[in-house]
């Protein structure tokens, strides 16, 4: 079986949140269970930095609100899955992904109707006759778009079906009506039951609409979604396709995060230390030497001087790294932090995002100058100390499709203390603390449970190994999307 997968992120190329994590892994993790797995990313700007030597594959025009644009397919070094690079420098050679200064590029609308384009033509160009080909987000939400129309009856992509996955939900690519031009997709197509969403094109919903599967990052969240409350407008729309929707959570990937080989940490700890922390609860015996490993130890003591805090190995070490923006519950996260402030405990916090949460943060850290440190910016060698070196990861978002960082927070054996929803709902519990509902009072409530555990050693010590012992690796998830690869079928030419 051969799977095209294209997003507009992935690592180790280029990355602003869990997207770049999950398409990094997963064809990866494809390639394990035998699929034959290609990926294709813009060749952003961060991306030909982290290149290094790279072939050109193909030099392909393509079609562009009626005129040709020609660019560049690079491919990325040998390994498992093969990495091609559209290189169009005039829409990708940026600073920002899809914007700066929190404000979006004005012209994403093009960007991303030439990436999909792009990936549909270099697959004939390079005769990789998908028998899938899998989008992600809405950023490649027009490709099953072109496969059901321009490219219906394509012989190079004569088998080729379509996997649409929800990443997030409330990111829709929603242009004004005069973008179907630039897609080149018929006018016909721009109806209410197609591509239009209240008199403009939407490129999530071609994603929607078009493929033949559609796929989210956990299960809560694919049955949230098909409610108006969390559908973000679309509900009806998922819904009626409620038989094709599959929640398949994401995993992590064990490789990248892994406190034993985690070269950004001051001391490696991991296995070992599990060992320990395993050994002594089944003890029984929790020595007051294990209860924070020596590896973990050191993190926190580093990060806090680092940072300027007290370097207290008592106090009550909680940490955010997260996009600023108002699905994350930071304004939460600050409310529940505060009154644990007078008792010792500390924060810090690593984000980067809406300016007015970052301008909310950091004046919340000006208030708190002995307890609260607040970075501001993308930087991944602090998320990773600062994941080592916590206690608890906070993380209480309105709404979350999956989530990663309390997955990458346990792994490090920080335990999360979230929301109940989406993906958090289905993976923080036994070890970590959900708040129930999504307010101030029952997020300070759920940390302040996991200051009073905390305070005693033996019972954080517990959680800490549970937390650690998990395993979220990919592997599960690699192989029910393949059992859904399967269920496709092969495809016969004209019928989408
Ligand atoms: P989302 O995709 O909604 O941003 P996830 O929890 O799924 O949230 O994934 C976030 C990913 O991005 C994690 O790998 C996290 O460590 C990383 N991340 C988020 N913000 C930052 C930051 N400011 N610096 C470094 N890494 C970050």
């Amino acid at each position: 079986m051969r799977v095209v997968h294209a997003a507009s992120e992935a690592v180790p190329f280029a990355k602003t949140g869990g997207l770049a994590d999950v398409a990094g892994a997963l064809p990866k993790a494809l390639a394990a269970q035998g699929v034959q797995t290609s990926l294709f990313i813009p060749c952003h700007r961060s991306a030909r930095r982290a290149l290094g030597p790279a072939r050109q594959a193909v030099r392909l025009p393509v079609p562009l609100g009626g005129a040709t644009v020609e660019c560049a397919v690079l491919r990325a070094g040998e390994g498992a899955v093969d990495v091609y690079l559209v290189d169009y420098p005039a829409f990708f050679d940026r600073p920002g992904l899809y914007g700066e200064d929190g404000k979006d590029y004005p012209d994403n609308a093009e960007r991303f109707a030439f990436f999909a384009r792009a990936v549909v033509e270099a697959c004939r160009a390079l005769s990789l006759a998908p028998d899938v080909l899998h989008c992600h987000d809405w950023q490649t939400g027009l490709i099953p778009a072109y496969l059901s129309t321009l490219y219906r009856d394509d012989l190079a992509l004569a088998r080729a079906r379509t996997v649409f996955t929800i990443h997030n939900l409330a990111y829709q690519g929603v242009f004004p009506k005069e973008t179907m031009a630039v897609t080149g997709l018929p006018a016909a197509e721009f109806s209410p039951e197609l591509l239009e969403y209240w008199g403009k094109l939407s490129y999530l919903k071609a994603g929607l609409v078009y493929a033949d599967l559609i796929t989210t990052v956990s299960e809560t969240y694919a049955r949230e979604i098909q409610t108006a409350e969390f559908g973000c407008g679309l509900d009806g729309l998922l819904r009626k396709r409620t038989a094709d929707l599959h929640g398949v959570r994401n995993g992590l990937d064990l490789e990248l995060w892994d406190p034993s080989r985690d070269e950004s940490l001051p001391k490696p700890y991991g296995a070992a230390d599990r060992a320990l922390s395993r050994g002594s609860a089944a003890s029984g015996s929790v020595g007051a030497a294990f209860e924070v490993g020596p590896g973990k130890a050191a993190a926190k003591a580093a990060l806090q001087e680092a940072l300027g805090l007290e370097r207290r190995p008592d106090a009550f070490l909680v940490g955010s790294v997260t996009r600023l923006d108002a699905q994350k519950g930071v304004d939460l996260a600050l409310a529940a932090v505060e009154p644990l402030l007078a008792r010792g405990a500390q924060y810090v916090l690593l984000g980067s995002g809406d300016p007015a949460l970052e301008r909310a943060a950091e004046a919340f850290a000006a208030r708190h100058p002995g307890a609260v440190r607040v970075t501001r910016g993308f930087d991944d060698g602090l998320a990773r100390r600062i994941y080592a070196a916590c206690d608890a990861f906070l993380m209480p978002s309105r709404f979350e499709p999956c989530g990663l960082g309390q997955l990458i927070a346990m792994r490090y054996g920080t335990v999360p203390v979230a929301t109940r929803t989406g993906g958090l709902a289905d993976t923080v519990p036994p070890y970590g603390f959900l708040a129930q509902r999504v307010d101030a009072a029952s997020v300070a409530a759920a940390l302040a449970e996991a200051a009073a555990a905390f305070s005693d050693a033996r019972v954080w010590s517990k959680r800490r190994a549970g937390c650690m012992g998990l395993d979220w690796g990919w592997v599960p998830a690699a192989r029910r999307m393949r059992e859904l690869y399967d269920l496709l079928g092969v495809r016969v030419v004209g019928r989408r």
